[in-house]
C-alpha cells in the first residue's frame, strides 16, 4: 500500500480541505507514513498570507530535497502559495513533481493512482470538498463559500482564493446530516467571508447567510452548537443578528475581525467600515445577545499608523473585551497595494506595538474571563485529562476549555458551574 504524507499551513479552510483529502487518500487505499522519509508521496498544503509562510514552505522543499535523494517520492506542492507562485515553484524547486492550484486539489488522488500521473488540465473553478469527518472528533469544520471579492489592501487571499463562490444548501445540509451521523456536536461554517454567502436556488431564489443559518438551526439532530468563521463586520446586518439571538443553536460566541481602532487606517486598509460603525455593530450585537463573548483579529503597524491611531486600537479592544484575540504586525505582501504604500513602519516598532498589544490583551483577558467564574454553562465533553483521569475536559459554547470531575463519555452534554480559572483552562463542578 502506498504511504502518503501531508502537511498543513495556515487557516481553517487549509485545515478542512487537507481533512476531505486525507479521506479520499484513504478511499483511494492509500496509509498516512509515520515519518516524511517513508513515505511515497508528500502533499504540502500550503498558505501564502505572510512571508513568513512563504519562508516556511521554501525551507521544508529544502529538506524534501534531501529526502528525495535517498527515497524516492512523489512531492506535491499545493493551496495558495502554489496558486501566487505556480512559475517561481516549478523554475525553482525541480524537487517538485506537481504544483497544483486552489482549483485542483479535488484532482491529487487522480494523479497520485492514475496509470500517468498527469495534470493534464487546470480547472478553472473552485469544487467543495467532500463530506469527511476526523473518527473521535465531537467538532468539525464544514466549508459554505470560498473566496473573496473584497481586496483589503494588506491581503493577498483574492488574488489566490479568486471570487466569492457559495456551495448549494441542498450539499450544505447533506454534509450536516453526515456530520449528525458521526456524532459530531459543534460545527464551524466556514468562508474566506462567509457572511457573505449568496446561493441562487434554480427557481432563483437567493439564500443568503441569515436564512442558511436558519435553516441549519431548524434541523432536528444532535448538533448542539454551530458556529461561523470568518465574517466581515460590513456584512454583519441586523438580519444577522436576530437570527443568533434567537437560535439557541447558534454559539453565542462571535469571531468578528476588527483589525485597526482608527478609522483612517481602516479605510486605507478598505475594510469599508469605521470606528464608529464597528462600535454600533458591537454595542449592537450585546444589546440584542447580553450573554455574548467575542474574539477578534488585530493588525498593528499598518503604513502610516501613528502612535494616537495604535492608541485607538488598544481602545477599541477594551470596549470590546474579547476573550480571544489574533495579533500580528503588517507584513507587506508582494502583490498587494499595502506592500507599496508611503509611510511604512519600521519593523522594531511594528514589534514594538505588537508585544505591547498582546500584554494589553492579555489583560482583558483576565478581567473578561474572571467576570465569568461563577457563571453556569453547558459544555460537551471532549477528553479525558492528561493530568487526572478523574477529570474531564470539554468546551463551552465560548469555546472555553473546561475542566471538571465527571464519569461520563466524550461527546456528552453536561451543565457545570465555573468556579476558578488555571491559565486558560476554566476549573468547574457538574450541576445536579
Ligand atoms: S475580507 Fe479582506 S482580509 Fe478577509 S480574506 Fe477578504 S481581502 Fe482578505
Amino acid at each position: 500500500m502506498k504511504k502518503y504524507w501531508l502537511e498543513t499551513y495556515g487557516c481553517q479552510m487549509n485545515i478542512a480541505e487537507s481533512n476531505a483529502l486525507e479521506l479520499q487518500l484513504k478511499g483511494a487505499g492509500m496509509v498516512p507514513a509515520s515519518r516524511a522519509d517513508e513515505a511515497d508521496c508528500a502533499i504540502l498544503n500550503t498558505c501564502t498570507v505572510r512571508k513568513s509562510a512563504d519562508n516556511r514552505i521554501w525551507g521544508r522543499l529544502g529538506e524534501f530535497s534531501r529526502i528525495k535523494r535517498s527515497h524516492p517520492l512523489t512531492l506535491i506542492v499545493t493551496g495558495c502559495m502554489a496558486e501566487r507562485l505556480q512559475e517561481d515553484l516549478k523554475d525553482d524547486a525541480p524537487q517538485v513533481d506537481y504544483v497544483i492550484g486552489t482549483n485542483d486539489k479535488q484532482r491529487i488522488v487522480n494523479i497520485l493512482t492514475s496509470a500517468d500521473g498527469k495534470l493534464d488540465e487546470v480547472s478553472q473553478a473552485y469544487e467543495f470538498t467532500e463530506s469527511y469527518h476526523q473518527e473521535g472528533e465531537f467538532s468539525s469544520y464544514l466549508p459554505i463559500m470560498n473566496g473573496c471579492n473584497n481586496f483589503c489592501s494588506y491581503c493577498i487571499v483574492p488574488y489566490v482564493r479568486g471570487r466569492e463562490v457559495s456551495r448549494s444548501v441542498n450539499d450544505i445540509l447533506a454534509e450536516l446530516a453526515y456530520l449528525d451521523s458521526k456524532g459530531v456536536r459543534e460545527v464551524t461554517l466556514l468562508g474566506q467571508n462567509v457572511n457573505s454567502y449568496h446561493y441562487i436556488q434554480a427557481d432563483g431564489t437567493v439564500v443568503t447567510f441569515p436564512e442558511l443559518l436558519r435553516r441549519i438551526c431548524r434541523v432536528e439532530n444532535s448538533i448542539k452548537w454551530i458556529r461561523f468563521d470568518s465574517p466581515h463586520p460590513k456584512d454583519f446586518s441586523r438580519d444577522l443578528i436576530t437570527v443568533i439571538r434567537d437560535e439557541v443553536k447558534v454559539a453565542k460566541h462571535l469571531h468578528i475581525p476588527m483589525q485597526s481602532g482608527s478609522s483612517r487606517i481602516l479605510g486605507l486598509m478598505n475594510r469599508r467600515y469605521d470606528r464608529e460603525r464597528f462600535i454600533s455593530l458591537i454595542d449592537e450585537i450585546r444589546s440584542e445577545i447580553p450573554s455574548v463573548t467575542f474574539a477578534t483579529d488585530v493588525m498593528v503597524g499598518f503604513p502610516t499608523e501613528t502612535e494616537e491611531e495604535y492608541q485607538e486600537t488598544l481602545s477599541l479592544l477594551d470596549h470590546m473585551g474579547c476573550i480571544e484575540a489574533f495579533m500580528y504586525y503588517f507584513n507587506p505582501r508582494e502583490g498587494t497595494r499595502a506592500e507599496k504604500m508611503d509611510g511604512q513602519v519600521d519593523e522594531a516598532e511594528r514589534g514594538r506595538r505588537l508585544s505591547q498589544l498582546i500584554d494589553f490583551q492579555h489583560a482583558i483577558f483576565a478581567r473578561e474571563k474572571e467576570k465569568r467564574i461563577t457563571e453556569v454553562v453547558e459544555v460537551v465533553v471532549t477528553q479525558v485529562s492528561k493530568h487526572d483521569e478523574a477529570m474531564m475536559l470539554g468546551r463551552s459554547e465560548h469555546n472555553e476549555m473546561i475542566a471538571f470531575p465527571c464519569d461520563l463519555a466524550p461527546g456528552s452534554i453536561v451543565t457545570v458551574s465555573l468556579n476558578g480559572l488555571k491559565g486558560n483552562t476554566y476549573t468547574a463542578s457538574m450541576v445536579q
